[in-house]
């Protein structure tokens, strides 16, 4: 998302009295605790996870077949590279057809829809 909307959407929820804690990394969830990369820990009885999705891989491509998140690299025909015959849309490719967006656009309905 833009960074308007990042920042509109932080200041949102810290006016609605959210705690966020930027740049720390959830490792696990054990016993009503969530641990944290930097070895700190918030307890908690509930834990939702929104952090996102992992697209599925497959055993047969190869490791620089995939971008963040197990995303498969793609052309502006979302056809994967060194492969002719194999094609991926929506939320598990990155395409380079836009230069605007690097990590490929954002896993949205509409992307998916219209490649
Ligand atoms: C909680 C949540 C809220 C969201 N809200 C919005 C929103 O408000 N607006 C918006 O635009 N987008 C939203 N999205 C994102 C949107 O759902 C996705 O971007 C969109 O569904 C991607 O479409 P897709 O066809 O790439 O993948 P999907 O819709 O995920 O379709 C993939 C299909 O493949 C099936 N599948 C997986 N593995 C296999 C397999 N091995 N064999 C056979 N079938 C398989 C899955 O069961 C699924 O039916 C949301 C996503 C989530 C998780």
């Amino acid at each position: 998302m833009s960074k308007d909307s990042q920042r509109y959407a932080e200041k949102s929820l810290r006016e609605m009295g959210v705690n966020i804690r930027l740049g720390q990394v959830v490792e696990d969830y054990l016993d009503y605790k969530v641990l944290l990369a930097d070895g700190s820990v918030i307890h908690s009885t509930t834990l939702i996870w929104t952090a996102g999705v992992t697209a599925m891989t497959f055993a047969g491509l190869k490791q620089e077949d995939y971008g963040k998140g197990k995303r498969l690299f793609v052309d502006p025909y979302n056809r994967l590279y060194r492969y002719g015959n194999i094609y991926a849309i929506g939320d598990t490719c990155i395409s380079n057809a836009d230069p605007g967006f690097p990590d490929g656009r954002p896993q949205l309905a509409q992307v998916a829809m219209q490649q």
